[in-house]
């Protein structure tokens, strides 16, 4: 299918972390594609360090976790491959950059079988049968009129039929596996059209990331393709990208199991699908955007009737109704598992109670007529008898742990007693799609805490805390000294009280981080916790938690983390925010600077400067007593922002000029901070 091999070298690490930063940083995802770590199904283990069975009180809870849910209730796996027009031959390796495949469904072979409970003791069966539905792939027929590309990334593209051509729905993650299934896939399957419109439904990657695979420029320039997105879309999807990038990237390789083999012992899903595609992520600008709920859009012959979601799953999101179809596009707000109010990797909090309402508004506006949802993630559902229920257990699945929260927060409750206490009403639970499969219960409760009331959660004594390699060494010291909490905590573990031992022994590792004993039994901790958790996100983060603490912090070399696309389409004053953020304060301090920033081919100027230890700057303005001005194209400081060049570089080749006091720009730039992408997360 492809000579693509294998990756091994450098380059190849390289395009990995690539991925790893920019998906990881808009959408949390990314994928392994080097040997970098061994890949395999068996019980070897990744790290060196053999990994557990798991323990007598993790298959109990597995075993528990069976016996709640419905193994029986088969409709899920009907639906994943109902409407199958064709698929990808196995062994499914689509081809990505540097001989590194995009897109390897060949590595999760070992995650197979229907609804019956097959799970492997070190993986909870619910989400086992989610893994197991993720494995589905192929061009799909929803209605006539209506495909849906599955299995082949973590989102999924849809494609209706206009008047003159195909409308595609959210293109993927990467060019070369939209272009790849277009290619062997939509083109043979369904016919050669035009695309005339592209429609990204909201602001992350993975729905964006495609879409050069599948449209060329002349197409773009020529206004051929059109591109459709909800309002406030490109400031999304270019800032979510950029303050917080280095830490959501680096925490994204947890969430998304990036570093761990794919295997019993190591990632089996992603819980919206397997993982993200790996390979180059694109950005078209939108030509058009839905604005307001309840506006029509008439796109190659297709009406669209818009339900604007701001402000729930991303910041700029958009669901649609096709009255034609009776279909409606649920975006990334109506899949089948329970969401994120948080996402593990970092971002804002997202708000349940919005969220809630713009599902009510999907049934009020549209429930009755409705036949067939689908969504950007997962496989649709059929028939008004079962949409409606569903869209409703959604609704109310996000409602219920927004009010019972703040229910529980107006009664004195903290976010820890809240969390713990919150449990989804059986009504609700026993859905599948009502499962933890990304979200949980558990940390979106504690997030809609947060939304409402922030970090403190009241308590004097939470309000300034000891750090934790400060309190970890006293409270070692208290407890009579590490060798003895790890006897204790050793006890503990042996009764299967994980958290426990993970909050105890967490503050040895911290008090002492060369204390090799209790670092394996803290990952020895993380591995029970990862085998017996319901969400892929959590046993990402305990497996790579347990990784890195046997093995330590696995650095490859990583390349510029943006995508050129992205830091085209960045407004100038997102650059010097994060320039802002990059200031370190103590070096800065009494010092002072300004500077003009005049960008040649895009006419824009600004006056930076510096003072205070903070950078500030007025756009539109320039001033004559500035210490020195900077003369550039903005295609060259885009170069600049992805690594490829420096200023220096440009201003010898004659690209870039440097009037006034050159020296006194250079010292600026040695007060800027440059971050380590892999800083170290369960050690100090
Ligand atoms: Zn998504």
């Amino acid at each position: 299918m492809s000579d693509a091999k294998e990756p091994a070298d450098s380059g190849t690490r390289r395009a990995f972390l690539k991925n790893v930063a920019v998906a990881g940083v808009a959408t949390g995802l990314g994928s392994v594609t080097g040997d970098v770590f061994a890949q395999t199904g068996s019980a070897a283990s990744p790290t060196g360090v053999a990994a557990k069975p798991p323990t007598r009180a993790t298959l109990d809870a597995n075993t528990a976790y069976a016996n709640f849910l419905s193994f029986d209730d088969g409709k899920d796996f009907e639906d994943a491959r109902r409407g199958l027009v064709a698929k990808l031959p196995d062994p499914v390796k689509i081809p990505g950059r540097d001989g590194v495949y995009a897109w390897d469904l060949e590595q999760f072979a070992f995650v197979k079988g229907g609804p019956e409970n097959n799970a492997p003791p070190t993986v909870n069966p619910s989400l086992w049968r989610n893994a197991k539905l993720n494995m589905n792939h192929g061009l799909f027929e929803v209605v006539d009129g209506i495909w849906q590309v599955r299995g082949y990334d973590l989102s999924v593209m849809s494609i209706i039929r206009g008047e003159k051509g195909w409308l595609v729905v959210d293109p993927l993650t990467t060019e070369e596996v939209s272009s790849y299934v277009w290619k062997n896939l939509v083109v043979p399957h369904l016919g050669d059209r035009p695309i005339t419109h592209v429609i990204y439904t909201h602001s992350h990657a993975d729905h964006y990331g495609g879409v050069r695979g599948i449209v060329s420029e002349d197409d773009l320039k020529s206004g051929k393709v059109a591109i459709v997105a909800p309002a406030g879309f490109v400031e999304a999807a270019v800032g979510e990208n950029i303050i917080a990038g280095n830490a959501m990237g680096r925490r994204a390789t947890y969430m998304y199991g990036n570093l761990l083999p794919r295997s019993p012992i190591g990632i089996v899903d992603g819980g919206l699908g397997k993982t993200g595609s790996n390979a180059t992520m694109t950005l078209a600008i939108p030509t058009q955007y839905a604005e307001k709920t309840g506006q029509k859009l008439m796109l190659d012959g297709v009406e669209l009737v818009v339900l604007m979601a701001p402000e729930s799953e991303a910041p700029s999101e958009f669901m649609f109704y096709l009255p034609k179809f009776r279909a409606f596009c649920a975006a990334e707000d109506s899949v089948h598992t329970l969401h994120n109010l948080y996402t593990l990797r970092g971002a804002k909090v997202r708000d349940a109670l919005l969220w809630s309402k713009y599902l009510q508004a999907a049934l009020d506006m549209f429930g009755n007529d409705m036949q067939v949802l689908f969504a950007s993630h997962h496989w649709p559902t059929w028939g008004n008898d079962r949409i409606v229920p569903f869209l409703s257990a959604q609704r109310d699945m996000y409602r219920y742990l927004h009010d019972q929260t703040m229910r529980l927060a107006n009664s004195g409750y903290t976010p820890r007693e809240i969390g713990d206490a919150t449990r989804l009403p059986d009504s609700l639970a026993k859905h599948w799609y009502c499962r933890s499969y990304y979200g949980t219960v558990y940390h979106n409760a504690v997030a809609q805490y947060n939304l409402r009331l922030g970090f403190f959660d009241g308590v004097p004594a939470n309000l300034h805390r000891l750090t934790p390699v400060d309190s970890g060494k006293r409270y070692v010291e208290f407890m009579g000294g590490a060798a003895s909490v790890l006897k204790k905590a050793q006890a503990s573990f042996d009764k299967g009280d994980y958290r426990w031992v993970a909050e105890v022994v967490n503050h040895v590792v911290f008090a002492e981080p060369d204390n090799i004993a209790a670092k394996h039994l803290l990952a020895d901790t993380y591995e029970q916790l990862g085998y017996q958790s319901e969400s892929a996100s959590w046993r990402n983060f305990y497996l790579t938690g347990a990784m890195e603490l046997r093995n330590g912090v696995h650095r490859v070399p990583i390349g510029s983390p943006q995508s050129p696309d992205v830091i085209r389409a960045m407004p100038l004053d997102m650059f010097l925010d994060f320039l802002g953020v990059r200031l370190d304060g103590k070096k800065a301090a009494g010092k002072s600077l300004s500077f003009n920033l005049v960008l040649t081919d895009t006419n824009e100027k600004y006056l930076v400067g510096v003072e205070n230890s903070v950078l500030h700057y007025s756009k539109d303005r320039t001033s004559d007593t500035a210490d020195a001005s900077l003369t550039m194209s903005r295609s060259d400081l885009n170069n600049v922002m992805l690594g490829d060049t420096t200023v220096h570089s440009l201003v010898i080749a004659g690209k870039a000029k440097i009037d006034g006091n050159s020296q006194k720009l250079g010292e600026f730039v040695t007060w800027l901070d440059n971050f380590d992408f892999f800083f170290n997360i369960v050690t100090p």
